[in-house]
């Protein structure tokens, strides 16, 4: 089955030895890579070539990895079903007929479909934990600012991270001991030794025997049954193995996607102003007026969810609307980090579905963007709070679809969520 993963299939050599030697390593595309096509799947950039690498590739290739390819994604990281792709959908490869997830579907399916041994998606609302859970394969979203950005086309810079993408836990950890670490191109990367264990392979030990788990009840009650009830499976599971739960409330999740959509809406329409046709992207050509250039270009080289986002985002900052918007938004990210906080002192990691639903069957969800939005109310709020979380395979419905379970941790607490999900 052709499912649609690369943009772009290549052959990037690492060095010959390292922790990743003689293992492939897929790359969404919209992260840097010297050389290779890097479109972060719009038009507006099928012919740029970037001159140099992310941190992330490079210390890939140091590792000894070698990059089979860029992988497809929703145009510029926007949307959960990689429908929005200027080079055609994503299908899952593991539920027929169904979306892979999204933005970074193409990672999670080539994973998925053995295609390539792991890869690197980039989760800025949800989009390394959704295709994960709808592929059936881990994810793991890192703290911000423990993986560099650079060379990462932004997005919401101040949302987003480039996380692992793997068939186990443990393999997913591996990479991410070899991604982490302070970059002095990326001024928001921290030392996380400072905070904690920080040898993530390690700790996907499986141990979670007097692991106390917090589960937010507003992230369970709002999922579908069939996904409640592999959840509460997965949590008896665990309680067999020695943990145990109690419930914890988050009354600012509610608030979560609202605020998720007018911030990242309004970052990108920031960081999407470059796209001019003379700095980067396809040209509008030039008859005597510049306005009329820039126009065509964002007119031909933008798909249409890019296009709402940069308006939505480009309203939302305006004058007079500001405060209304933006500034509202920006209290509820400092409600929604405060809720998560708290909770996380009496407990060690929170568990959730990762996503209310299962898999959407494709085409479902492009005319109705906002049932699109709506499936991100689990993700977007661990973005808000800056905070580490993973999705692993916690089973899967009576028809056979992924379901996938997150857990998130405190602040530089990978090693926590790495050790509860390598228990699953
Ligand atoms: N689905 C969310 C959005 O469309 C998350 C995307 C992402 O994490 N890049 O913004």
């Amino acid at each position: 089955m052709s499912y649609n993963g690369y943009i772009t299939e290549t052959r990037i050599d690492g060095s010959d030895d390292g922790p990743l030697a003689g293992r492939s390593i897929a790359v969404k595309d919209n992260i840097s890579t010297e050389g290779v096509p890097t479109t972060c799947g719009s038009a507006m950039l099928e012919s740029y070539v970037p001159p140099f690498d992310a941190t992330v590739v490079e210390r890939l290739k140091q590792a000894g990895a070698t990059i089979p390819g860029k992988t497809n994604m929703d145009e510029f990281g926007m949307g959960t079903t990689t429908e929005t792709s200027a080079f055609g959908a994503t299908e899952n490869p593991v539920a027929q007929g169904h979306v892979p997830g999204g933005s970074s579907g193409g990672s999670a399916a080539v994973v998925a479909a053995g295609d390539a041994d792991m890869a690197l998606g980039t989760d800025t609302g949800g989009s390394v934990r959704c295709p994960a859970a709808f592929c059936g394969v881990v994810g793991l979203k890192p703290t911000y600012g423990l993986v560099s950005r650079y060379g990462l086309v932004a997005y919401a810079n101040s949302l987003e991270q480039i996380g692992p993408i793997a068939p186990s836990v443990e393999e997913a950890a591996e990479l991410l001991d070899v991604i982490a670490g302070p970059d002095e191109r990326d001024a928001t990367t921290r030392d996380a030794t400072e905070h904690g264990e920080t040898a993530y392979a390690a700790a996907a030990d499986g141990d979670v025997d007097g692991m106390d788990i917090g589960i937010p009840t507003e992230l369970v009650e709002g999922a579908d049954k069939a996904v409640r009830e592999q959840f509460w499976r997965a949590i008896d599971e665990l309680e067999a193995e020695g943990a145990s739960y109690h419930e914890v409330s988050l009354p600012s999740v509610e608030h979560a996607v609202e605020a998720y959509y007018v911030i990242a809406m309004s970052e990108a329409s920031s960081n999407l102003a470059r796209f001019d046709g003379v700095r980067y992207g396809v040209s509008g050509g030039y008859d005597g007026n510049w306005n009329e250039t820039f126009a065509t270009a964002r007119e031909e080289g933008f798909g249409p969810e890019v296009k709402r986002r940069v308006l939505l985002g480009t309203y939302a900052l305006s004058a007079g609307y500001h405060d209304k918007y933006y500034k509202k938004a920006q209290d509820a990210r400092a409600w929604v980090k405060q809720d998560f906080d708290e909770a996380l002192e009496e407990a060690d990691v929170l568990a959730s579905p990762t996503m209310p639903v299962p898999p959407f069957e494709r085409g479902e969800s492009l005319d109705d963007p906002l049932k699109m939005y709506l499936a991100d109310a689990n993700t977007t709020p661990v973005n808000l709070a800056n905070l580490p979380a993973i999705s692993v395979p916690a089973g899967e419905t009576d028809d056979g679809l992924p379901v996938g379970m997150q857990f998130v941790g405190p602040a530089f607490g990978e090693t926590d969520i790495i050790r509860a999900g390598s228990a699953l």
